[in-house]
């Protein structure tokens, strides 16, 4: 890891606040999961340390105090993707379960037989199979919109199959595997065209991109923390509030009820109606401590770093005759190829041996992996500790593989 100077951009160098990410070691796997800073890892302990104790039950001060950074947690989310409010924004596991609330707690009361959901060739499997369990239920078709050449959402496709029977457009904000880049905006206005709701799993786009759900005019949005260098185990659905008050929960138990009696329950009105149990205390205090971090240095600064690193790789790699790039050349933080001849798997653990970390598979999107024509890609992934150090480790390791392979 380490930050060169790279032309056209203020170089990061954050390596130093990421104290799991040891000298020489290439860290290019932040699209699976990024690595914590020191400020998250802090958050995290001091309140285990110190201020530890349950949310919104306790009638002593230290409860009360932890109540109040539980919310100011969620007041953090809000501003930071611009939601109208708090009670907007829903603490849940990740974007997987997110996507799941959305299926099972709106679509699923809400779409009838006859109905159909759009979905993109390019979406991950959370983003897949969640529809599929629903439309089998209730009677409704998934449609898909293809890509271009160059691996993005078909936005003008979309326009032409788009039909008033669409209830749910659901799309990735920023591919996984390609981190081709959604028109976001434009892709409202098509689904809004004929009164669908558009969904964006916004897992990969949060860390990359400046995040404005009023300005996208999407309907809902969904995150996990863990990539955006905050804790596993919390995420943030985000939806209109019309939209969570029309929702039914899908988990009952404690903190998500008005009145319960054996003859009739009443809910909470949204976030906590989706909340139920005790929440993830301190995933939500270290996500608010993530998002400090991230906006200490700047999504724009990030998003400009982290296009320096994927236009600095594509043109190494594309140097390298064996090797084939995918995705378009403008992708956010993201690139994937492919070695000729050479199994994903194999060029990762040989990129292993030479101390670079990346991720070989089909990347949970197997639809896609049909439509690229292989089995697998090797991905490669930025984030804020990386620099120009881990882009030329991971072509001498690819010149390896070459070697190898050759
Ligand atoms: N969507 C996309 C685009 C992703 O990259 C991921 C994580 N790989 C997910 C959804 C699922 O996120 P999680 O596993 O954190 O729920």
């Amino acid at each position: 890891a380490g930050s060169g100077a790279l032309s056209g951009t203020t170089p990061l160098d954050r390596v130093s606040d990421f104290p799991a990410i040891p000298a020489g070691w290439s860290y290019l796997d932040t699209a699976a999961t990024s690595q914590k800073p020191q400020a998250v890892i802090d958050a995290i302990t001091r309140a285990y340390d110190t201020t530890y104790a349950t949310v919104h039950r306790g009638v002593y001060q230290r409860s009360a105090d932890m109540t109040l950074a539980y919310e100011a947690a969620r007041r953090r989310v809000a501003s930071f993707i611009g939601a109208g409010g708090p009670e907007e924004c829903v603490f849940v596991r990740g974007a997987t379960e997110g996507i799941n609330l959305i299926a099972q707690g709106w679509a699923e009361r809400h779409l009838k037989a006859g109905d159909r959901i759009l979905l993109s060739m390019l979406e991950h499997h959370s983003n897949i199979v969640p529809w599929q369990l629903i439309a089998e239920r209730i009677g409704v078709a998934i449609d898909v919109v293809p890509l271009t050449q160059d691996g993005r959402i078909d936005l003008d496709a979309m326009a032409a199959m788009i039909q008033p029977e669409h209830k749910l457009v659901s799309l990735a904000h920023v591919s996984n595997v390609l981190g081709s880049v959604l028109d976001a905006r434009r892709a409202a206005d098509i689904a809004h065209s004929v009164g669908a709701k558009l969904l964006l799993d916004g897992c990969q786009a949060v860390p990359r991109v400046a995040v404005d759900v009023a300005a996208l005019d999407c309907d809902f949005y969904v995150f996990s923390g863990h990539k955006l260098y905050g804790p596993t185990g919390i995420g943030v659905l985000w939806g209109r509030p019309e939209l969570l008050e029309a929702m039914h929960p899908v988990q009952g138990g404690g903190a998500m009820i008005d009145r319960v009696t054996f003859e009739r329950t009443t809910y909470a009105p949204p976030p906590a109606r989706f909340e139920a149990g005790t929440p993830h205390i301190i995933g939500a205090l270290g996500l608010h401590a993530a998002i400090d971090y991230v906006d200490s240095i700047g999504l724009d600064a990030i998003h400009a770093h982290e296009t320096a690193l994927v236009t600095a790789a594509r043109d190494a790699l594309g140097r390298i005759n064996s090797v084939r790039l995918l995705g378009p050349d403008d992708a956010a933080g993201i690139v994937s190829f492919v070695v000729e001849g050479v199994h994903p798997h194999d060029v990762g653990t040989i990129l292993d041996e030479e101390r670079v970390a990346i991720r070989a598979g089909h990347h949970c999107a197997q639809p896609l992996m049909d439509v690229l024509g292989v089995p697998a890609t090797a991905r490669a992934s930025f984030g804020v500790y990386n620099g120009r150090s881990d882009v030329d480790a991971l072509v001498r390791g690819l010149e390896r593989v070459s070697r190898i392979f050759g």
